[in-house]
Order: structure tokens, then C-alpha cells, then sequence
């Protein structure tokens, strides 16, 4: 099979092939963000089967990419909602999802807000004290869930390690007493109870030691209907990468699961809230190569893009890896690929890529969670448009921005050159 023809990525249930997203870049330009539909259901299909209860819900977290059409094909699946904001909630209405399979896990916003989503019928989950008192108070009969911190470290980087002791997320559980008397004094009804430490677990074991705390949690209420346990589901970035293995993970807490349930004497649901997991690796990021600059030390590919569309690599340290698809067969070759922001602006250092070439397009791996819902104006550029490949056929989800969008919210006030004048005198 000629190179151009054979599947690029390292699991065969991609559908994409290299000349499918060179095609991509003629008919609807660079930069643009192309997600695999096949690996989205994959992942999601993978995710189900690792667990055996009988009542499992999969919310996806709407924050990695929340493209409508994507939620669309989620909620085509069976796929639940994890949201964070009011505005994500109507995202998922409009994309058709029922309220009762949105949850919403804020952090720090106003009791407004928690009280506009209540009113939208998603299910809402609270993380502070102060919150949970004003609005027991207020709405006793509203289904509330809590979100606990059991404090156990998990996650890879600290930006997105939620579950230490000093983190703002989460009700401590050493506030278990006090939190207990609010329940109490308010008779408000909490039908879940909740927990998400952080991006990047790998170890299964760190993992269900939170989960005990979070059973131990659980037994304080009475009349819950699931119990919720996050996310953080490492997925592989490169080449021989570790991931969270769901399988095992699956295993192990599907049985302490049921055993937890029979002494508490109802079946409630398993729930998880994955983002990452679901999309990251069904995206493409796609970018042509403007220039190639050979300095005294390094050879730079400088492409029509920078971190204004794609921030993790300068945000988070995140390795993407970079393939040359316009020449997969050329010699390897080192390069420094970055972007066109007037600041640092590094994709890869040292990368050994096939030979680049000016006009040649780069594909970008794992551009599917946190890429263009992180995307921004800055240096006033357009934000990419984004392709849904499904059913053998690249479906424009969003169109790339145009002049007007840049300006159109912004109101221009006019100065008097004469009165500058005057002033001046
Ligand atoms: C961000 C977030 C998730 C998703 O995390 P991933 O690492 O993308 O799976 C899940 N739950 C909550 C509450 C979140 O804030």
C-alpha cells in the first residue's frame, strides 16, 4: 500500500488517511482542526464496555470541545453531558441532550448562576460550603450533588491537579461534620456525590484509594441515586506512551462498585465525566509551513498558526507530535517548529520530522481535547474552521472567522481632530 494510502495512526479504527487530510487543507484552507468520529465512538464504546455495573453514565466534559455537532454525536451515542457553565448547559440543549443527563460541576461562580441552571433542569453539583447552606436553604426539594475532595494527589502537571489539599475544588472531607449539619439543618436532599482529582492519572491504584474515601463519603447519605467519580484518564501522546489503563481500572472498581452497593443496599449509578478520554486523540491539527528559517543553531519550520490556536505546548509543556504529510517518506531531518505570535511561540523543539519543505502541511496529534475550545484572537488572527470526518466525508462544523467577527462586538467612538487641537493650545 502506497504510504498516502495507509492508515497514519497507530490504531486501525482511525479513518483518516494522510491524503484524506491533505485534501482537507485544499478545500477548506489552513489552519484547521479535523476530528475523527469513528475514534470519538471508539473511545466511548471502549469506556462502556470496561465497566459492568448495570446503570453506567458517561458525561463528557463539554469544556475539551464543544463544538455542537461534536455534542450532537455524543448524545447520538448515549453520552451524557459534564458542563461548567450556564453557557454550556444551553450548548447542550441546543445540541438536543436532556437535562436530566447534564450535570453541571461549577467552581466559584455566583448562586445566580446555580440557580439559572437549576431552572434549565440540569443536575447540579456543588463544591463549597457556602453555596450548599444558601442554596439548601432556599430550594430544599431540589436533587443536589457534592462534590468532595479526598485530598488524594493524582494528575501529571499542577495546573491541572485538582485534589490536593490546597486546591480551591471540592468540599474537603474533613468538612464531613460541618457538612453534614448543613444537609441536616437545611433537609435539603443530595441524591449524588462526586469527585474529580485531576488530569493524567496513571496510577489505578491512587486512584481507587480516592475512590474508598469517596465510599466511606457516600455511606453519610441516605437517599443517593449515583455516585460520580470524575475523570483524568491519561491518554497516550506519543509513541510507546503509558494510559490509563481503562480495562483494569474498569475491573477493580466495577467489583468494589457492586460490593459497595450491596451493603448500601441499592444499585445506584457509576458515573465519570471524561474529556480528554473521548476527544483527544480523534483530532487532527492541521497547519501549512510558511518559511523555513536555518539559524546558526537550529533549523525553525514556521507555520501559519502559534499558541493563539493551539495553547498546551506553551500553557502546559504538552507534547504533540508532528508529522509531515506532505512528504511521510522524506529523509528525517531535526527541526524547531513554531508559530507565527509575536512572542516565544515553540510547538516542538528538536523534532525529527520528514524533510519540510515551504508550502508543506503539518499535522498535529491529540488536538482533539483542549486545542480550539482554548483558541483566541490574539494578534488578532481568525480562529481555524473545524471538520467532523464521519462516514468517509469531512463535514464543515464551523466555519474559520472572518474580518467581522473580529470587530464585531467592538463600538468605535469617533475623536474630533479639532478639539485634539485645541487642547494641545
Ligand atoms: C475538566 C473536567 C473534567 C474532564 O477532565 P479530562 O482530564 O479532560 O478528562 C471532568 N470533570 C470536571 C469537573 C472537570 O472540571
Amino acid at each position: 500500500m502506497p504510504a498516502e494510502n495507509s492508515f497514519i495512526f497507530a490504531r486501525n479504527y482511525f479513518q483518516m488517511t494522510q491524503k484524506d487530510l491533505l485534501s482537507i487543507t485544499k478545500e477548506f484552507g489552513s489552519p484547521v482542526y479535523v476530528y475523527d468520529a469513528e475514534k470519538i465512538t471508539a473511545q466511548y464504546q471502549r469506556l462502556t464496555n470496561a465497566f459492568d455495573v448495570k446503570n453506567l453514565r458517561i458525561h463528557y466534559a463539554v469544556k475539551a470541545l464543544s463544538n455542537i455537532s461534536v455534542l450532537k454525536l455524543l448524545n447520538s451515542l448515549g453520552c451524557g453531558l459534564d458542563t461548567v457553565s450556564v453557557q454550556e448547559v444551553k450548548l447542550g440543549l441546543k445540541a438536543g441532550v436532556d437535562p436530566s443527563k447534564i450535570i453541571y460541576t461549577p467552581n466559584g461562580v455566583s448562586l445566580e448562576e446555580i440557580e439559572e441552571v437549576m431552572q434549565l433542569g440540569a443536575q447540579i453539583n456543588i463544591d463549597n460550603l457556602s453555596i450548599l447552606e444558601q442554596f439548601g436553604s432556599r430550594y430544599p426539594e431540589t436533587p443536589v450533588c457534592i462534590r468532595i475532595n479526598p485530598h488524594v494527589m493524582a494528575g501529571g502537571n499542577s495546573k491541572i491537579s485538582v485534589g490536593h489539599i490546597d486546591s480551591k475544588f471540592g468540599i474537603s472531607i474533613h468538612q464531613m461534620p460541618h457538612l453534614l449539619r448543613i444537609v441536616e439543618n437545611t433537609g435539603m436532599h443530595v441524591n449524588g456525590i462526586h469527585m474529580h482529582t485531576g488530569s493524567d492519572i496513571l496510577d489505578i491504584g491512587v486512584f481507587l484509594h480516592a475512590s474508598e474515601i469517596l465510599f466511606e463519603a457516600a455511606k453519610n447519605f441516605k437517599d443517593l441515586d449515583f455516585i460520580d467519580f470524575g475523570s483524568g484518564f491519561k491518554v497516550p501522546y506519543r509513541e510507546g506512551d503509558i494510559e490509563t489503563d481503562i480495562e483494569e481500572l474498569g475491573a477493580q472498581l466495577t467489583k468494589r462498585f457492586k460490593e459497595f452497593c450491596q451493603q448500601y443496599g441499592k444499585d445506584l449509578a457509576l458515573a465519570f465525566e471524561p474529556g480528554k478520554y473521548l476527544v483527544s486523540e480523534s483530532g487532527k491539527f492541521l497547519a501549512k509551513v510558511n518559511v523555513i528559517k536555518q539559524t546558526t543553531s537550529t533549523v525553525f519550520a514556521g507555520i501559519d498558526t502559534g499558541f493563539n490556536h493551539l495553547i498546551r505546548p506553551m500553557f502546559y509543556g504538552s507534547h504533540h507530535e508532528i508529522t509531515n504529510i506532505s512528504n511521510p517518506s522524506g529523509k528525517e531531518r531535526f527541526y524547531s517548529v513554531v508559530g507565527y505570535i509575536c512572542e516565544t511561540d515553540t510547538f516542538g523543539n528538536n523534532r525529527r520530522i520528514s524533510e519540510i519543505r515551504e508550502g508543506d502541511i503539518l499535522s498535529f496529534s491529540n488536538a482533539g481535547a483542549y486545542c480550539f475550545s482554548m483558541a483566541s484572537n490574539f494578534n488578532s488572527r481568525y480562529r481555524p474552521a473545524e471538520i467532523l470526518w464521519y462516514d468517509g466525508k469531512a463535514h464543515l462544523i464551523r466555519e474559520r472567522e472572518t474580518f467581522e467577527d473580529l470587530t464585531r462586538h467592538q463600538v468605535e467612538m469617533n475623536f474630533s481632530e479639532t478639539k485634539v487641537a485645541e487642547k494641545a493650545n
